[in-house]
């Protein structure tokens, strides 16, 4: 069996749609796995934001103008008046229930509902297109299989026991249909796997399955070098090791969700990064490979918060991380980047929700010193230990730029610096240029 993951753009429109048959067809066995439809997430977040702010009848427009642009796309995805309805019916039933949220009270439960109709909407349209041109396949409701604890982790026991029983309700089918994103949590209610995340359910689902390979279909032809969104000129990497690419990941590189690598590294599934628009093109091989020495990829990750923690006392004190260790445990907040000297530790965190009983439980033995609006730039690679250069080819091309905080040693897979955001595009070209030799 293979996944199949094709994102927002790659079903952006009808004609988009329709040209994802040729590459889900073929008699191998495959779970496809649809992201909504660009632009339909961003949308159904400002319908979220409209009800927060008690906005009902500017919600109520949002919703018309999408249903809108759904009523055009079935009117080009079908050609047969039957399905034509069926479509019109589907629209219908999805935008009659978005609307019957602007009615009522509105919480996060409401939300995630909410968020969950564009991957609902997606995959039904795809599944009736199949249907109309004759090709055969069955829809596998992630709702009924794809779940996760209390921390948010996915549970992959439950998810392979209850992924089996929907995939045994149809023996003789070859192609399988499921949506990305949507889960259910340990309260079973609607859920999701954060933005981006029908990547990591491409991941989780081939994990569950022990799939031959999950490929992950975007709008480039792989994982780049560096951010083509920032700098002008990039170049495609053809292989990566697991570790390699769940560095760039989890560092920004907004093409792959950033825990998608995780499962499908624990099951030894290698991961392919392939482009919609050209099929052919290498794309981004990533695996359990021995990966080639060398730098080979620079992300971003903003929205860093930085945290001076000072303490006379840390001279010599064993126990002292410890103590700062365990108030960010106990607010289930997790560090990025770390960074000490004799009398100072300074460390990275992205999620600043518990930040002021953070900051106040750590004035009770240490000066804290706060810097918000920080980005950590990630330069990943092979970096033998023996190997020396690496480090001052990094600090050579960022040497006209103001760093934060240096850390190198972790793993043998990355140099990360933290800069303050406003010098991010800056450090992405002077490293494009000092160590890919893009001018
Ligand atoms: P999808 O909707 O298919 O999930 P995304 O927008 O999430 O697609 O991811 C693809 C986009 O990621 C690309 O269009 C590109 O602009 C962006 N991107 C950021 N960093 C990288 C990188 N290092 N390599 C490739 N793409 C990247
Ligand atoms: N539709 C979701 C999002 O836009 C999930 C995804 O596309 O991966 O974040
Ligand atoms: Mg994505």
């Amino acid at each position: 069996m293979v996944i199949l993951k094709f994102g927002g753009t790659s079903v952006g429109s009808a004609e988009r749609m329709k040209a994802l048959v040729k590459l889900v067809s073929g008699p191998e066995r495959k779970i496809v796995v649809l992201s909504a439809m660009s632009g339909t997430t961003n949308t159904l977040v400002s319908i979220c934001t409209e009800l927060y702010n008690k906005q009902p009848l500017k919600a109520g427009e949002i919703i018309d103008q999408l249903e809108v642009k759904y009523k055009e796309e079935i009117n080009s995805l079908y050609s047969s008046d039957t399905f034509k309805r069926k479509g019109e019916d589907l629209i219908k039933n999805h935008f009659n229930y978005l609307r019957s949220f602007t009615l009522d009270m509105f919480t996060v439960n409401e939300e995630k509902a909410i968020l969950a109709q564009g991957e609902l909407l997606s995959t039904a349209m795809f599944h009736y297109h199949l249907e109309e041109i004759g090709i055969n396949s069955a829809l596998l409701p992630a709702l009924n299989f794809m779940r996760i604890d209390e921390n948010d982790e996915p549970q992959l026991n439950y998810i392979e026991k209850n992924l089996d029983a929907e995939i045994a309700k149809h023996s003789s089918i070859n192609l399988f249909i499921t949506q990305g994103y949507i889960c259910r949590n340990s309260f079973g209610e609607i859920d999701n796997l954060k933005r981006g995340g029908s990547d990591y359910t491409a991941s989780i689902v081939g994990a569950a399955i022990h799939a031959k390979e999950v490929q992950i279909w975007t709008d480039i032809d792989g994982m780049h070098n560096n951010d083509p969104r920032i700098v002008s000129k990039t170049h495609p990497i053809h292989e990566l090791s697991f570790d390699e690419a769940a560095e760039l990941a989890y560092f920004g590189a907004k093409i792959l969700h950033p825990t998608c690598i995780l499962p499908a590294q624990k099951r030894n599934i290698p991961v392919l990064l392939k482009n919609t628009m050209q099929p052919e093109a290498r794309g981004t091989r990533i695996s359990n490979i021995e990966a080639s020495e060398g730098l080979k990829a620079v992300a971003a990750k903003d929205g860093i918060c930085a945290i001076n923690i000072r303490s006379d006392r840390m001279l010599l004190a064993h126990g002292f991380l410890r103590a700062v260790f365990e108030i960010f445990e106990r607010y289930k907040t997790s560090i990025d980047m770390i960074t000490t000297s004799e009398i100072a530790v300074s460390l990275t965190i992205d999620n600043t929700k518990h930040l002021p009983e953070i900051t106040k439980e750590l004035e009770e033995f240490a000066n804290v010193a706060i810097d918000m609006e920080q980005t950590i730039i990630c330069i990943v690679g092979n970096l033998p230990k023996n190997k020396s250069g690496y480090g001052f080819k990094v600090l050579e091309a960022l040497k006209d730029i103001p760093l934060r905080m240096v850390s190198y040693g972790g793993s043998a897979n990355n140099i990360s610096v933290l800069v303050n955001s406003v010098h991010k595009r800056e450090a992405l070209i002077a490293l494009n240029k000092g160590l890919f030799g893009y001018l």
